[in-house]
């Protein structure tokens, strides 16, 4: 079981003092009791769990930067929160840190149908940005699983992903400004409202970054007019390996399909007991090809979609012939982790992700790993995007289980790399891969990505123990390599 970083008894014995301070920059804004404390003890991935030393709850931008710079001030470590769904326990409390909880900054602040933007607040829920600008016929394309519950910045701070990202991109390409405060209070904007503003990418930098390098307050997103029409094409097959190659040779064709997902059996059986979604339930695997735009490019697509199916033996196939149909197909698949809790009691949710054409050998030797584990798996993918979601299902309550499933995902993670994948698709790093990172970076790698770190949060103080399997401290990095005390560059050339 992983450990995180031991209580620091200084910050502890100091717990009432900092409540006092924190209380006078927010009024009514922190929580130190400690059955409250409970309720935050965890996010999505709930095998760790750690109550808070107490959480504060700022309203504005002004009360983050003066809790952010008294604790930069003290030394007193900082967690932030948004709804707390990360399933890689990027928002896991520390026993001697604040949690900063941004669940107040629920607002949208503008639309701009001219510019195609929209101004949230941080802790507005990614559908509510959808459900803002739905009535004038646009949408925020990024759309994760969790999306009723799970907010803009957490979605900022990791990078989300959900089915549409394969044709409309991850957060990062949805995202076009923020507004960050950092460790020490100073507030800063980064981008704007237009793509690719000047300047270094410093918003590239940002958007996937775990929190790690600020607390982001506003955020300025792409929103895109709804297409014309959308069908799903439910296409099943007699194994996971002809679904696999149904989905490289739609890629081949041309198609970029909306979105493109694969469930196996089990995830099948678990979200048709679920949703009744009228998944067939006499196959091995199930593709979901969603495809948009003009009616008729639609109508053909599809119809080019189901010959490709049918060239890889489907057994069966159906275009959705109404919005109702197609929402329910998608139901199944939204709702494949839910479904998966009611037939296990504990589940535990992967995110690796492999070159396209590795899946077939990949499912195969996940099948392996299963046997030497112990441990069933149910699989959803965000197959276009080569995205694995192996659900590993465990029962907490029987001695080992736990373990067994943490070793069952690491030999996955690590199956990931060596077939020259990554150890996360779209749900970070968090603590749960964190003691992975060596399984993909160099020693090297690590010092130059926490140097990054250290130009924002040199006291490491914003959310640490998190991502980075050691932290050195900064000065301990070096510096860079500089000659005669200015950075040599070469001449340039003249003509
Ligand atoms: C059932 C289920 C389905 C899911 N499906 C998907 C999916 O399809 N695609 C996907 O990508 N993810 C998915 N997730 C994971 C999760 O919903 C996303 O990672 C989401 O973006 C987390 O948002 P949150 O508001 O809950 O953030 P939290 O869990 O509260 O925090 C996540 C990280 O963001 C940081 N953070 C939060 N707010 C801020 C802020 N304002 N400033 C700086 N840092 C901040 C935290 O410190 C932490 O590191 C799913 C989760 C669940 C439980």
């Amino acid at each position: 079981m992983l450990k995180m970083p031991a209580a620091d008894g200084r910050v502890l014995a100091r717990r009432a003092e900092i409540a006092r301070a924190l209380a006078a920059i927010v009024p009514h804004g922190v929580i130190e009791d400690r059955d409250a404390l409970r309720a935050y003890e965890s996010d999505g991935l709930t095998a760790y769990r750690q109550p808070p030393m107490l959480v504060v709850l700022p309203r504005t931008t002004e009360e983050v930067s003066r809790v952010l710079a008294w604790c930069h001030r003290e030394g007193v470590k900082v967690v932030p929160r948004g709804s707390g769904t990360s399933l890689s326990g990027g928002a896991l409390p520390l026993e001697d840190a604040v949690l900063l909880g941004m669940a107040r900054f629920n607002r949208v602040l503008e639309v701009d149908y001219d510019d195609r933007v929209a101004v949230v607040q941080p802790g507005v829920t990614n559908l509510a940005v959808t459900q803002a600008v739905e009535a004038d016929g646009f949408y925020y394309a990024p759309d994760p699983s969790s999306q009723i519950a799970c907010s803009i910045g957490g979605n900022v701070a990791e990078n989300s992903g959900g089915v549409h990202c394969l044709k409309y991109g991850l957060t990062t390409n949805n995202v076009l400004g923020v507004q960050l405060v950092l460790m020490d209070g100073e507030v800063v904007r980064l981008g704007g409202r237009a793509l690719d503003p000047a300047g270094l990418d410093l918003l590239g930098l940002v958007v996937g970054s775990e929190g790690l390098l600020g607390v982001v307050t506003e955020v300025t997103v792409r929103i895109l007019p709804k297409p014309e029409t959308a069908r799903a094409v439910l296409i099943g097959f007699p194994s996971v390996e002809e679904a696999g190659q149904a989905v490289a040779d739609v890629i081949a064709a041309g198609i970029i399909p909306a979105g493109m997902e694969m469930m196996d059996r089990p995830a099948i059986h678990a979200a048709e007991a679920f949703v009744g979604a009228g998944y067939p339930l006499d196959v091995e695997a199930l593709l979901i090809v969603e495809l948009d735009g003009p009616a008729a490019e639609c109508d053909h697509l599809c119809g080019e979609v189901e010959a490709i199916g049918r060239r890889n033996g489907s057994t069966v196939c159906r275009a959705s012939a109404s919005e109702a149909e197609r929402l329910r197909f998608w139901a199944g698949r939204k709702a494949a982790f839910p479904a998966v809790g009611r037939i296990s009691p504990d589940y535990y949710c992967m995110d690796g992700t492999i070159p396209r054409r590795r899946l077939p050998e990949v499912l195969q030797r996940m099948e392996q790993l299963s046997q030497t584990h112990g441990l069933r798996c149910a699989n959803v993918f965000h197959a276009g995007d080569g995205n694995l979601h192996p659900l590993i299902l465990y029962d907490a309550n029987q001695e080992g289980e736990l373990e067994r499933a943490e070793a069952f995902g690491a030999d996955i993670l690590r199956l990931c790399v060596e077939v020259g994948g990554v150890l996360t698709g779209e749900h970070g790093v968090g603590v749960e891969k964190r003691d992975l990172m060596p399984a993909m970076f160099s020693e090297t790698d690590l010092a130059h990505q926490q140097r990054v770190k250290c130009a924002f949060d040199p006291e490491l103080l914003l959310n640490p123990g998190k991502v980075f399997p050691v932290l050195h401290r900064c000065a301990e990095l070096g510096r860079m390599h500089v000659h005669g005390g200015q950075t040599a560059f070469p001449e340039l050339p003249r003509f």
